[in-house]
């Protein structure tokens, strides 16, 4: 069954959104949270596994004081309150792949609370509250065979591997965010995105979407235009990319907004994004009694950070991401509108890399934001995710710099980059596409477009200049790309002025 939904502006028309995101980050610590078990990506199922994550009876969970560390950094780069002293409870709930029937997490005593983020969407900025970030663990990993949609329904068999399970995991999560209006879905994805890149500053995580590193949810709700009440909110679970944050979010607006205009009511409940369909399902029924039973940890003692160690971790926190922005700008002499565009697609580190690389600040601009961009675009893919690296762009532009390549060869190596085939040196080998810089051949292919077009060239004899860009166009035609305009431009000037 699909569901009905307002066209956006309608529903914008009719409603106010109030958004919220709790985002879950696995630390990239060297071992688990609670055993020193390695935390290695990839590894065979239930490999990376002890008496303590596998929940065996007797066993001893011991707090990874590095995970402390990487959750006060956190906390304090998002401007929070630091707890003096806290403790881990256990979330009880049975799950296949929580093999203790319980999750050591944090409950109304989180590490890290009371923050904000300031996060820019077109130029304006919104200062998303941060509610809390609290240390927990992460399960294993259910596996269903058999079946077509890989859940549990219709599956033959059901894997578990515990590998993750006691991976540590911070979860952060927003206050509500209100009075974004029609930007949303944008501030949503924006602070996703804002946030990841203050994670990689911080060093904590390898924050990759795709792998589950960095996990998002999408609260919302909406409410009547003007009332300043909140509505029932849906939680949109484990959507995986920058772009489905957004999706996700207006995809929501439109299905409440059809369902109160209705006249029926918004359930509270979990949806789960589709990313093929780009729809939301509803997943289970959710209220905010969910009992799990909470208690205080008994087998860990309290955390309880110095603030002496609180003032050290300060000290280690990066530039924050605004002043970061604001440097970089008055670095590369970026205007507001192309810093904003860079930092809108996501390529503001992209951009820095290669910019360290050697390449000029408007020319790496140019082959991120413009070819670059727009390919990632049409392949609905994350910019950073395109396959192609900033050594290689650095690489096309010294090429372009020395005259190998042309803006429209270099635009045939991305082509490569993207294909996979290879270095752009290898790409432009493989598929022979440096400029020829023979002056015989040139010269050749000059004097036939002369030939075939002599009314253009009486046309420059008279002085019509301006008329050489069709010759210079037959020219290049000619030569598949492979000529300097401005050289051929040169050589036909020579013989017609
Ligand atoms: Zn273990």
């Amino acid at each position: 069954m699909t569901d009905t939904l307002l066209s956006y502006d309608a529903a914008l028309a009719e409603f106010d959104p109030a958004l919220g995101l709790e985002v879950h980050v696995e630390l990239n610590t060297a071992t688990k949270m609670f055993c020193g078990c390695p935390t290695a990506f990839g590894a065979e199922p239930n490999t990376q596994t002890c008496p303590t994550c596998l929940g065996l009876p007797g066993s001893m969970p011991v707090v990874n004081t590095v995970a402390v560390e990487s959750a006060i950094r956190i906390g304090l780069a998002l401007n929070c309150r630091i707890a003096e002293w806290c403790r881990f409870a256990r979330k009880n709930y049975f799950y296949p792949d929580m093999p203790k029937n319980f999750q050591t997490s944090q409950y109304d005593e989180p590490i890290a609370f009371d923050g904000y983020m300031d996060v820019e969407v077109d130029g304006e900025t919104h200062r998303v509250g941060i509610e809390r970030a609290h240390m927990e663990e992460d399960t294993g990993k259910s596996l269903h065979v058999g079946g077509s949609s890989g859940r549990i329904h219709g599956a033959d068999y059901s894997l578990v591997d515990y590998n993750r399970a006691g991976i540590p995991l911070i979860e952060i999560v927003t206050k509500p965010v209100l009075g974004t209006g029609d930007k949303a879905p944008e501030v949503a994805r924006a602070y996703v995105g804002q946030l990841r890149e203050l994670l990689l500053g911080l060093g904590v995580s390898d924050v990759r979407m795709e792998q589950g590193s960095l996990r998002c949810d999408v609260n919302l709700s909406l409410a009547p235009k003007g009332s300043g009440t909140l509505g029932t909110r849906t939680e949109t679970k484990n959507v995986n990319s920058l772009r489905s944050v957004e999706r996700a979010a207006r995809y929501e607006v439109q299905r409440h907004a059809a369902v109160l205009a209705g006249g029926r009511r918004v359930f509270q409940e979990t949806r789960h994004w589709h990313e093929d369909t780009g729809v939301t399902t509803s997943g289970r029924e959710k209220s905010d009694a969910d009992d799990y039973r909470y208690f205080p940890e008994p087998d860990l003692v309290p955390v309880a950070p110095s603030r002496e160690w609180v003032a050290e971790l300060r000290a280690t926190l990066p530039e924050p991401p605004h002043e970061r922005r604001a440097r970089l700008q008055r670095e590369w002499g970026f205007s507001d509108l192309e810093m904003r565009d860079t930092v809108g697609a996501g390529a503001l580190g992209l951009v820095e890399d290669t910019i360290t690389a050697g390449t000029p600040p408007q020319a790496a601009r140019k082959w991120w934001l413009g070819e670059l961009a727009r390919r990632a675009n049409e392949t609905e893919t994350e910019i950073g995710a395109l396959g192609v690296v900033p050594t290689d762009v650095a690489r096309v532009q010294s090429l372009v710099d020395e005259g190998t390549l042309n803006d429209q060869l270099a635009r045939q190596v991305f082509d490569g980059l993207l294909a996979g085939e290879g270095t752009p040196d290898e790409i432009v080998a493989a598929r022979g596409l440096a400029i020829v810089s023979d002056e015989h051949a040139l010269s050749a292919a000059v004097d036939s477009a002369i030939a075939a077009n002599p009314d253009v060239a009486d046309k420059i004899r008279d002085g019509k200049v301006a008329a050489a860009g069709a010759l210079i166009g037959a020219v290049m035609k000619e030569m598949r790309g492979q000529a300097d305009a401005n050289r051929v431009r040169e050589l036909i000037l020579e013989r017609l002025t």
